[in-house]
């Protein structure tokens, strides 16, 4: 009888060294040669479990046979987020340098949720925020600085960051609610509480209100979609003739249907009369404030207490970075500090424990990305790649003009265009529809109160006007058979 050999580790160092430059090597093919692909994949919901056993294997397999399943079973269900020819949601970011910053923080593996935890971890984010910050020409009160009450986090998301802001708007409001009101309960201030937003914000501020138990208001926005300041102030007062405590609200810079602004410097005067919490989610149009030219739109952000924005939508960082700073970071830490003996540390007190400034107690090393990104681009290189979308939706745009079976139906501020075929909504569903299972190019829609729009949006790194013109070619031959259906009434 063969005796049994323990089994073997699944890949040594020499092993990694050989594999890991192969697998570089597939990344880069695939991303240099990604437009060959379908934008968008063939395949029928449950396809993948046909592909791959039901149970994990008893014995180790090899490499060769694990990667050939990339192409066999992955590959065919990947929607290809970096092909010149997608179109939908946001742009999502990209680079080799955040890349590498990724496979870095990966190696190294520290999980730093207090400085004791792995102190690079700690230090480069609070500078590298910074640097952002800077770059953004924050107030310096939203800045670190070596003794700032306020300064930079990096979240997982802009969901996160919104949850965050507006957990601790709650707990500062039920404090300072109870401090007036001795006899009072958490609970007696929580039912009063309420927050606004605009009928255009993400549907995260809703999922944070549910987590938080917080009452929200979705308030009405102007032609342009923009939320004004005589709105909220109206909202606030009859809340407050309800005995409603009026304490959060949540301003968008770069609305997700349409890219469309709050205007900041009517919002912003009202939280500050109001002792109330303003956040400004700018998760997507944040980005372009980098340039002096867009920097006019976040005019207001003295007024804020936290701001938010998301590398890894449009500052070439990829997915997960979204940079958060905040005004008063007691604030914050007042509403997350839990203090277990196994998690403190000598310096505790006189450093950043960034577990206190979110919800997870774990956190990568995510501003190796974000380092490495504002190093190997610069920020003109950044200014650039921002101005090369706005000018590619621009030019999008006026394709969409000089055809007057369409229009445009927002206004063209950043990298994404809202059109849609004239006539009613069934039209451009219709047409989306039609579009997408071409396979060709990739768009989603959004509703604009109750009207039905398409949205086309710059993403990826590498789109040119070649692939604008060939976008608007798959629409225009698309629109043709709607409309040609819809003559012969079909
Ligand atoms: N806020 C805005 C304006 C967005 O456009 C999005 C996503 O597109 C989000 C928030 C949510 O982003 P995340 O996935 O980082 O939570």
């Amino acid at each position: 009888m063969s005796e049994k050999k323990p089994p073997r580790s699944p890949m040594d160092h020499d092993e990694f060294r050989r594999i890991g430059k192969e697998t570089v090597d597939y990344i880069a093919d695939y991303l240099e040669t990604v437009q060959s692909r379908a934008v968008y994949p063939g395949v029928q919901p449950g396809y993948l479990r046909q592909l791959i056993p039901a149970e994990a294997p008893q014995d180790p397999e090899d490499w060769e046979e694990v990667f050939a399943d990339v192409d066999r079973v992955i590959m065919p269900g990947v929607t290809h987020w970096h092909s010149p020819d997608f179109h939908a949601y946001f742009a999502p970011g990209n680079s080799y340098p955040s890349q590498l910053g990724d496979m870095l923080s990966n190696a190294l593996g520290c999980v730093g949720f207090s400085w004791a935890a792995s102190p690079a971890c700690t230090e480069l984010e609070t500078v590298v925020l910074d640097w952002l910050g800077k770059m953004l020409h924050l107030p310096e009160h939203l800045l670190a600085g070596t003794a700032g009450a306020g300064g930079g986090v990096i979240q997982g998301t802009a969901s996160e960051a919104i949850l965050v802001a507006l957990l601790s708007a709650r707990t500062k409001v039920i404090r300072r609610e109870k401090e007036a009101d001795p006899e009072s309960s958490d609970h007696d201030v929580m039912k009063k509480l309420v927050a606004y937003s605009s009928d255009q914000a993400h549907s995260c501020v809703d999922k944070a209100a549910m987590i938080a138990a917080i009452k929200l208001r979705k308030l009405p926005t102007d032609s342009d979609f923009s939320l004004r300041g005589t709105t909220l102030s109206a909202a606030m007062e009859e809340d407050r003739a309800n005995g409603l405590i009026p304490f959060f609200c949540c301003a968008t810079l770069g609305t997700t249907p349409s890219c469309a602004f709050d205007k900041l410097l009517e919002i912003g005067p009202v939280c500050c009369e109001e002792n109330m919490w303003l956040h400004i989610d700018a998760a997507y149009a944040g980005s372009a404030f980098i340039c002096p030219e867009y920097r006019p739109l976040l005019d207001g952000v003295e007024f804020a207490d936290s701001f938010n924005l998301n590398p890894h939508k449009w500052l070439r960082v990829n997915f997960d970075c979204s940079t958060m700073w905040v005004k008063n970071r007691a604030d914050v830490v007042d509403a997350f500090d839990v203090d277990p003996l196994y998690l403190r540390h000598d310096n505790q007190g006189l450093v950043t424990d960034y577990r206190h400034w979110q919800i997870p107690l774990g956190r990568r090393f995510r501003s190796l990305k974000l380092w490495f990104v504002l190093r190997m681009f610069g920020v003109k290189g950044l200014q650039q790649y921002i101005r090369k979308h706005v000018s590619l939706a621009k030019e999008f745009e006026s394709l969409v003009l000089s055809d007057d079976r369409f229009e445009v139906s927002a206004k063209v501020v950043m990298g994404l265009v809202c059109f849609r075929l004239k006539g009613p909504n069934t039209l451009s569903e219709r047409l989306l529809q039609k579009i997408n299972e071409t396979r060709k190019i990739f768009m989603v829609p959004a509703k604009l109160r109750d009207t039905y729009v398409i949205r086309f949006a710059i993403c990826a790194a590498t789109t040119e006007s070649s692939d604008i013109v060939h976008a608007w070619n798959v629409i225009r031959e698309q629109a043709a058979e709607v409309l040609a259906g819809v003559q012969n009434g079909v």
